[in-house]
C-alpha cells in the first residue's frame, strides 16, 4: 500500500489506474494532465511519490523529472488479477484490436470467461477492478503501453505484424520495432508465442525458452487452408462461417484461434466456435444503404499499411477516400492497389496537399482533393453508381478534423445518411 501516490495523464488508462489504486486502499492520487482543468499541469510533476503511473499517452521525454519508481495501469492491474486468471497479450502495427475481439469471443464460445480490454477501449484495470472470479484477460497492447511494462507476465502473446507506425513519437524505426518487441520479455516460460515470421522477431526469440509457432501468411505451412478447411494440425475449422470482410480478417482469425489453443488446447472440428463472431465498428465495417452501392468504414486505418491491406479487398470501381492528419506515411506504397481498384482517388483534410505531391506521376487514376471529409462523400455520393464501392480508409490520423477515428467514421455514416437524404 501505498500513501503517496501520482498519476500522469489521466485520460481511460489513467483514471483505470486511479481505480485500482483506490481499490488498493491509497487514496487519491495526485493528477497530472495538460489536457484536463481538474489535473495538474505535467511540467508541475516532481519526483516525490512512492509510486508514479505513467499514462502510455507521455512519454518519459514531457516529465519535467523521470519517476525514480513507476508503474502503468496493465502493470497495476496485472498486480490485482484475480488468483488463477491468465493473460493473453495481443500486440503488432495491425489487426491487435480484431484478433483481442475474435479471441475473447471464441474463448467466450467455448465457454470460458474471457475479456477483452486493454488498448481496445475498455480499461485492463476497468476489467480486473470489476471481475472477481478467474479470468482470461485478452489484452491488447500497444508499443506505448509495453514500453513501461517491467512486472508482467502473459500465457500467450501474438505479434500480428510489424511495419512503420508513430514515427512521430519514434525517432526510427528501430525504436518503434524495440518498443513493440520489448513485449516478447514477458512471455511465461510455460507460454506461446503466435506470430508473424518477421525476421526481427525470429531474430529476437532464437533462444526463447516459451512455445514459438510463426503464423504462415499464405497458409501453406502452419495453419493450412485446403478448400474451406483451415487446418492447425490438432484442430481445424470451416471459414465459410466466417463472416468478416476482407483476407487480413481471416489472418486475424487464425491468430485468434490459435492463441485460444495456446490457453485451452482444442481438438478437431471448431467451426462451431467462430460462428456469428462479428468485427469491431470502424474497420473494413460495411456502412448500410440500400442503393446498391458498398460504402465502407475504415475509419481505423489510421497509417498507409492498414489501407493497403483494405485496398487489396477491394475490386475495381472503388472510390477511395485517403486523408486526414499527416503521420509521415508512404502513400506512394499504395499505388499499385490503388491503379488496380480505384476509379477515383479523393483526398481530404490536412494531408492531402501531401499525399497528393507523392502520388503525383505516379498514378494514372483521378485524384480529388477536398477541403473536408463531408465534401468528398458529397461528390461520391454524385459520381458513385450501383455495383461500385466506396471505402474510407484514411491513412493517416483523424485529429485535424475529427475527435478522433471514431467520431470520423461516425460522421462518415452520417454525411452518407445526410447525402443521400435518408
Ligand atoms: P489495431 O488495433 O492494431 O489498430 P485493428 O484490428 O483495429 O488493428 O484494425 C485496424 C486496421 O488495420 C483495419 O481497419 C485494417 O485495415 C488493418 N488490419 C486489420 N488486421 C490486419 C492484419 N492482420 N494485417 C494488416 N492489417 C490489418
Amino acid at each position: 500500500m501505498y500513501e503517496k501516490t501520482a498519476i500522469i495523464g489521466y485520460g481511460k488508462s489513467g483514471a483505470g489506474a486511479e481505480r485500482i489504486l483506490k481499490l488498493r486502499g491509497c487514496g487519491q492520487p495526485d493528477l497530472y494532465d495538460d489536457a484536463n482543468p481538474c489535473c495538474k499541469p505535467i511540467a508541475e510533476y516532481k519526483d516525490i511519490y512512492e509510486l508514479t503511473v505513467v499514462s502510455p499517452g507521455v512519454p518519459f521525454s514531457k516529465l519535467p523529472e523521470k519517476p525514480s519508481v513507476y508503474t502503468s495501469e496493465i502493470e497495476l492491474a496485472y498486480g490485482w488479477m484475480p488468483a488463477d486468471s491468465k493473460v493473453i497479450g495481443i500486440t503488432g502495427t495491425n489487426g491487435k484490436s480484431t484478433v483481442t475481439h475474435l479471441t475473447a469471443q471464441i474463448l467466450n464460445n467455448l465457454g470460458h470467461n474471457a475479456i477483452s480490454c486493454g488498448n481496445i477501449g475498455y480499461t485492463f484495470a476497468d476489467a480486473v477492478a470489476e471481475i472477481v472470479e478467474p479470468a482470461i484477460f485478452v489484452v491488447e497492447l500497444s508499443s506505448f503501453q509495453t514500453e513501461l511494462l517491467q512486472d508482467f507476465s502473459m500465457q500467450a502473446t501474438a505479434v500480428t505484424n510489424i511495419t512503420p507506425d508513430h514515427l512521430d513519437r519514434y525517432a526510427t524505426v528501430e525504436d518503434y520495432v524495440n518498443a513493440k518487441l520489448a513485449l516478447l520479455s514477458f512471455i511465461d516460460s510455460e507460454g506461446v508465442l503466435i506470430a508473424d515470421p518477421d525476421v526481427r522477431i525470429t531474430n529476437r526469440v532464437l533462444k526463447a525458452v516459451y512455445k514459438v509457432r510463426y503464423m504462415d501468411r499464405e497458409y501453406r505451412a502452419w495453419p493450412k487452408l485446403a478448400g474451406n478447411i483451415m487446418n492447425f494440425g490438432n484442430f481445424y475449422a470451416d471459414i465459410r462461417k466466417f463472416e468478416l470482410f476482407g483476407a487480413h480478417n481471416l489472418l486475424n482469425l487464425a491468430f485468434a484461434l490459435s492463441l485460444a489453443d495456446a490457453v485451452t488446447p482444442m481438438e478437431g472440428d471448431v467451426t462451431q466456435y467462430i460462428c456469428g463472431l462479428t468485427g469491431l465498428p470502424h474497420r473494413t465495417e460495411v456502412v448500410p444503404t440500400d442503393n446498391g452501392i458498398r460504402w465502407i468504414n475504415d475509419s481505423k486505418a489510421t497509417n498507409v499499411d492498414s489501407t493497403l491491406t483494405a485496398l487489396k479487398s477491394c475490386v475495381d470501381p472503388t472510390i477511395v477516400f485517403l486523408g486526414g492528419r499527416d503521420k509521415k506515411g508512404d502513400f506512394t506504397q499504395l499505388t499499385d492497389e490503388l491503379e488496380r481498384c480505384a476509379s477515383v482517388v479523393c483526398l481530404f483534410g490536412e494531408a492531402a496537399p501531401i499525399i497528393s505531391s507523392q502520388l503525383t506521376n505516379k498514378l494514372n487514376r483521378p485524384v480529388k482533393i477536398f477541403r473536408t471529409l463531408r465534401n468528398a462523400v458529397e461528390e461520391a455520393v454524385a459520381l458513385a453508381k450501383p455495383g461500385c464501392t466506396v471505402i474510407l480508409s484514411p491513412g493517416c490520423a483523424s485529429y485535424d478534423e475529427f475527435l478522433n477515428y471514431e467520431d470520423r467514421g461516425h460522421k462518415f455514416a452520417e454525411y452518407i445518411k445526410d447525402a443521400y437524404n435518408v
